[in-house]
């Protein structure tokens, strides 16, 4: 943390601390050192100067409340797994019980009779008694509780810790004794500048009234100052980035438009480009004459026309004799992509490529040295492109679908390819809220298109039980009859694929009842098929042969059929918002009225009637996405977690408050930067120390 050998101590060395308990700190908590101790922030803290009786305990339930008492009687009751320990604990007046479900025979030799206890915890009702459940206890007048601690920190902990002596009580009094030894050591990381435009707490007073704060208030302010530092690293090391790939990494340079760009725009283009498509084309051409190397984000939702507008950028960087290629995250959308695009270039002199794990190996022969020799001029696959026997002519454009799949690594591996690196371009349907993308992607320039093409008609979207099948089944045997097509999708999550596939397979055994041949047909598609056949299943939806596509979620992003007008998601309760909203998205393509359709089992969670609610009543794209973070957290939204970008231990980004946070440290640090990019002024020698050394440290992500 600091460059400072104290702060680098093994908390071995702290008292009571000794090899076995240095291990479970490290385990359990990843705390090592002194300086890990100082960022092992409590979660809340307990005003020890108010206490409840045991009568206020009942008005007080769900609340965490301390009561001043002694226990009357203890003892084990139940057998196996259903036995715990109830104490009758008093105030002197009523009583209430404190249980333990874990750990038994540690509390009931732990708990006395003899002394005073100040027990921390939230009452429940149960069975007309109130108690507390695994209750924090610590004994009156313990000497090591010192007096001019008025509010007590609370910290994480384990039952394994616990065992060991290592509950909050004890880690608080662990991290006291850090502080005490090191605070004098404290140097402050931030300019004087910042400090005083932003009147933010000084770095040592901020640690020691994160743990041990005199009043509340002071809390709080160490608070902010703590969560700013966070972010604000964060932005100047991307910040940094950024201008670095800016200023160092030169760039292929795109002079004209030339004449494929203008055959296609003026006479192959289907449709006229909207506003927006026509906007981020000039941006990104902007980026192909700069002459530095273009990291571009392309956002856009669901059908607002990413991938034509990429492709009218390859024809731009293939008019200037170089070669592009397209990856996307799964073998189907891979495909898609090559027929689609294919198709669109049909009457235009261009050579597109396919290339996928699982290319046949004859065919591989005669497209790799298509590719060494430049012939080729679009390829489209997977990852099966940053393979090393794929070795390009004159790679100047990569574009990169739904990037949230595929690391930073991957990337990076790409534009080893070439000593000039080619531009990339990101596209990505998630809509991801601004305070994050400045975070995860703070490295990345971002191009939006905000607009989806006209006449596109509102899809209306109705949530329905599973007990009103006939319903669902009447309406779409009606649409069929209009001569729609219908997805109908079924949960997959990862941790239990087995029973997705079966609820699949259950799913289409029914759905065969209900839509029997040869009247009706049906597509199965599901990640245990093999390719060809998969490829088949979605052929014969595509081309109409089919009217109803079951499949499991690998149809989320990118598939378009502009004929399918409804889309039915089963389980629907078990969908993340965003990917609710991405499925939603295939449909709504074509002229025709189209339903998205969530049908849900009768017993719902709260989080569940809100997702569905949100889906029901917005169909843009980013309020979804704002609303998703709200419901989930930052961790839980696609691909996010993995970038290791959102490490913050105090700020969180799904909080409105916070997120001002991201605003104010992104312009602080933007600041700092165009007055003394390299940080090379004497005023922010400390600050570019601190940098180097938080961003060589483990917790942090390194990219490219
Ligand atoms: P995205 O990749 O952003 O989800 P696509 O590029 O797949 O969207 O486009 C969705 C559909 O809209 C495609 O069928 C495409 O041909 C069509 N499309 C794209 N741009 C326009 C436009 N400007 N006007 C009409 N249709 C468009
Ligand atoms: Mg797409």
């Amino acid at each position: 943390m600091q460059n400072n050998s104290v702060f680098s101590t093994s908390v071995k060395f702290l008292k009571g601390v000794g090899s076995r308990k240095a291990d479970i700190l490290e385990k359990e908590f990843g705390i090592s050192t002194y300086a890990d101790f100082l960022t092992y922030y409590p979660f809340k803290h307990v005003d020890k100067s108010k206490f409840y009786s045991c009568l206020q305990a009942a008005q007080m339930l769900n609340t965490d409340i301390q009561i001043r008492g002694h226990i009357v009687d203890a003892k084990i009751v139940g057998e196996g797994a259903k036995s715990r320990l109830i104490a009758l604990f008093s105030d002197g007046i009523s009583e209430i019980e404190l249980v333990w479900f874990k750990s038994l025979k540690y509390w009931s030799d732990y708990l006395r009779k003899d002394v005073i206890y100040i027990v921390f915890g939230r009452p429940t009702a149960f069975n007309h008694t109130i108690n507390i459940s695994h209750p924090e206890m610590r004994i009156e007048n313990d000497d090591t509780q010192k007096d001019n601690i008025p509010f007590l920190p609370c910290y994480i902990t384990s039952e394994k810790a616990k065992k060991s002596g290592l509950d909050s009580l004890n880690i608080s009094k662990l991290c006291y004794q850090v502080l005490s030894e090191v605070h004098q050591q404290i140097l402050e990381n931030l300019p004087t500048s910042v400090l005083q435009q932003l009147h933010l707490m000084d770095r040592r007073n901020a640690l020691i009234n994160i743990h041990f704060p005199q009043n509340m208030e002071l809390n709080e302010k160490a608070q902010y100052r703590l969560k700013f530092e966070e972010v604000f690293f964060m932005q100047l090391f991307m910040l940094r980035l950024k201008r670095m790939h800016k200023e160092q990494s030169n760039g292929y340079i795109f002079p004209k438009v030339g004449s494929l760009f203008n055959e296609f725009y003026y006479h192959h283009l289907p449709f006229s480009l909207t506003k927006a498509q026509e906007r981020v084309i000039k941006e990104i051409w902007a980026d192909f004459k700069s002459g530095k190397q273009m990291n571009r984000l392309l956002q856009g939702d669901v059908g607002s026309g990413k991938t034509i507008t990429a492709v009218m950028l390859m024809l731009l960087a293939i008019g200037n004799g170089y070669q592009t290629c397209l990856m996307a995250p799964t073998e189907i959308l891979a495909m898609q992509h090559y027929k689609s695009i294919t198709k669109v270039l049909q009457n235009m002199p261009v050579k597109v490529e396919l290339l996928t794990g699982s290319t046949k190996k004859k065919d591989r022969k005669l497209i790799l040295p298509a590719i060494e020799n430049g012939e080729i001029q679009i390829l489209i696959g997977t990852h099966a492109l940053v393979e090393n026997s794929v070795v390009f002519n004159r790679l100047g454009f990569v574009v990169i679908d739904e990037q949230h799949r595929f690391g930073v690594e991957q990337r990076a591996k790409l534009w080893r390819k070439n000593i000039i690196p080619p531009h990339v371009l990101i596209m990505t349907a998630t809509p991801i809220p601004r305070t994050l993308s400045m975070t995860v992607y703070g490295d990345l320039e971002v191009s939006k298109i905000d607009e989806l093409p006209a006449g596109r008609k509102q899809i209306i979207t109705k949530h329905l039980y599973q007990n009103h099948r006939q319903q669902l089944t009447h309406f779409l045997k009606s649409e069929i009859a209009k001569g729609r097509q219908i997805y109908v999708v079924f949960p997959l999550i990862k941790e239990s694929e087995t029973m997705d596939f079966r609820n699949l397979m259950e799913g289409y055994e029914a759905f065969k009842i209900d839509f029997p041949e040869p009247q009706y047909h049906i597509s199965c598609v599901h990640g245990q098929l093999p390719t060809d056949e998969k490829e088949q299943q979605m052929q014969a939806f595509v081309s109409g042969q089919t009217q109803i596509m079951l499949a499991t979620t690998v149809i989320e992003v990118g598939v378009d059929v502009p004929n399918a007008s409804v889309m039915v998601i089963e389980n629907a309760e078990r969908f993340g918002l965003s990917q609710l909203h991405q499925l939603r998205g295939r449909v709504g393509r074509g002229a025709e009225q189209s339903y998205c359709l969530l049908v849900t089992g009768v017993k719902l969670t709260d989080v569940s009637k809100k997702r569905i609610k949100a889906m029901i009543n917005t169909t843009d794209g980013f309020e979804i996405a704002n609303k998703d973070l709200q419901l989930r957290g930052p961790g839980d939204i696609a691909g996010i977690k993995q970038s290791g970008a959102l490490n913050f231990k105090l700020l969180d980004i799904a909080n409105e408050k916070d997120a001002s946070i991201i605003d104010i440290a992104y312009k602080q640090a933007a600041s700092i930067l165009a007055q003394d990019p390299e940080l090379s002024l004497p005023q922010h020698a400390l600050l570019k120390k601190y940098l180097i050394k938080l961003f060589k440290s483990k917790t942090y992500y390194k990219i490219g």
